[in-house]
């Protein structure tokens, strides 16, 4: 889109999360020159919801748990903004004619459903929940395909190895790599490991991010989410896709060619900057980010991942060969097993134990339907409940 033509109505699925204030920040600073927030939601924290409705005047917000709404009673009157609850209001957001992009930063499985529907309705969805492509991800591009919808990664990663690709055509790559920073436990030892606190683990080294994908970070299931995702969002095989641990997290990721060139995408790690790209793509535009500092020295550094400390990761390379339902499994399995280390339950360690367990004990199909994929995550849910360490 052009400067003085129509603006881009974005409806931003979880804007009070991490990534969705991100994305109106982006937006605030844009100062309404391309870009509008036509929809937002949250699931029940109806305050910070109320508070971004005012700034700024989407046509409707949404509140996904009914029973929040009622916070919100008499406080629209005047405005002009609908209030919608329940997953049906994701559906009617951003189905809405006048809804150009989705971005969906709903955390979990439970945004599957309105990516789904935007992806239905052939919009551009700017997607950072990646559990929706760990779950469903063959279904979920085969949607966008049929439909004509645009998919745009919004993970760091995605976002750098999409921009990377860019550099040649889909049978010049090689490989991918994957950065990641190593989370806050780089360097320990699983001794060291086995005590460790939900305050601890939510403390990132370079990020500030939503609590589950914080903990994602700290046991390295985060990168294991992300080969998954990787290979199905750019059509990879298996073995075209790896990982180097980078603590700085300023090489987001990278993309070899054929003849050996390595692509890489640079910039200091903020949220912000990907997702903007996806918002204003195939646009570059000036926004609100820090610029990278090459004034003075500095260091990047590589070294390999320790995948004996941190088994998930390994875990994560295995659903990615496997694929049916061991990604509805594997995510499942994790979510539960988050929730119940964060309230103190189970350990850090148990994490991965919890995931193996489900992954080995559920019934594997390798052409699974939506449906089946559902009926792997409930029971998966199920099993981390009832575990016992
Ligand atoms: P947050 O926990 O910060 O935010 C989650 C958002 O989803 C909130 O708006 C929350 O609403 C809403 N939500 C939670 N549960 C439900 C539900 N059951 N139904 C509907 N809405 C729900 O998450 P993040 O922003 O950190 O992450 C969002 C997604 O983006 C994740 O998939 C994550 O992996 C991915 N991502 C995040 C990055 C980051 O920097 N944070 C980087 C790359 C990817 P409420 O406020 O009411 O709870
Ligand atoms: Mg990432």
């Amino acid at each position: 889109m052009a400067l003085g033509e129509e603006r881009t109505n974005v409806v931003i699925l979880g804007s009070t999360g991490s990534v969705g204030r991100s994305a109106l920040s982006v937006i605030a600073h844009d100062g309404a020159a391309r870009l509008r927030a036509r929809g937002l939601s949250a699931h029940s924290r109806w305050e910070p919801l109320l508070e971004q409705a005012r700034e700024f005047r989407p046509r409707f917000i949404t509140l996904t748990d009914p029973t929040a709404a009622a916070g919100l009673n008499g406080q629209l009157r005047g405005t002009g903004i609908e209030l919608l609850t329940g997953p049906d209001g994701l559906e009617r957001m951003v189905q809405d004619p006048e809804t150009d992009r989705v971005l969906s930063a709903i955390v979990g499985a439970a945004g599957l459903r309105g990516t789904w529907a935007a992806l239905e309705a052939g919009k551009l969805v700017a997607i950072a929940n990646k559990e929706t492509l760990v779950v469903a991800g063959p279904l979920v591009m085969d949607l966008a395909r049929r439909r004509k919808a645009t998919v745009i990664p919004v993970d760091s990663e995605h976002s750098a190895i999409f921009q990377c690709l860019r550099a040649g055509t889909p049978r010049e790559v090689r490989r991918v790599v994957l950065t990641s920073s190593g989370g806050p436990f780089r360097g320990k030892s699983r001794g060291e490991l086995k005590d460790v606190t939900p305050e601890e683990a939510l403390r990132h080294p370079t990020w500030k991010m939503g609590p589950k994908i914080s903990i994602d970070s700290a046991t390295l299931m985060n990168k294991a989410l992300e080969v998954i995702e990787a290979r199905w969002l750019f059509d990879l095989r298996p073995e075209q896709i790896e990982v180097v641990v980078h603590p700085e997290s300023v090489v987001h990721s990278m993309v070899e060619f054929v003849d050996g060139s390595v692509v890489a995408q640079l910039s200091p790690p903020d949220m912000r900057l990907p997702v903007q790209y996806a918002l204003t793509f195939p646009d570059r535009v000036a926004g609100p980010c820090p610029r990278l500092d090459l004034s003075h020295r500095f260091s990047l550094s590589f070294e390999p991942p320790d995948r004996e400390t941190f088994p998930c990761l390994e875990l994560g390379f295995e659903v990615m060969r496997r694929g049916g339902t061991a990604g509805a499994a594997l995510n499942a399995a994790n979510e539960a097993a988050v929730a119940r280390f964060l309230d103190g339950q189970i350990g850090f360690l148990d994490i991965p134990r919890a995931c193996r367990a489900a992954l080995d004990h559920h019934s594997f199909d390798p052409r699974p339907s939506l449906d089946d994929l559902w009926k792997v995550d409930a029971w998966a849910r199920q099993e981390v409940a009832r575990w016992s360490t």
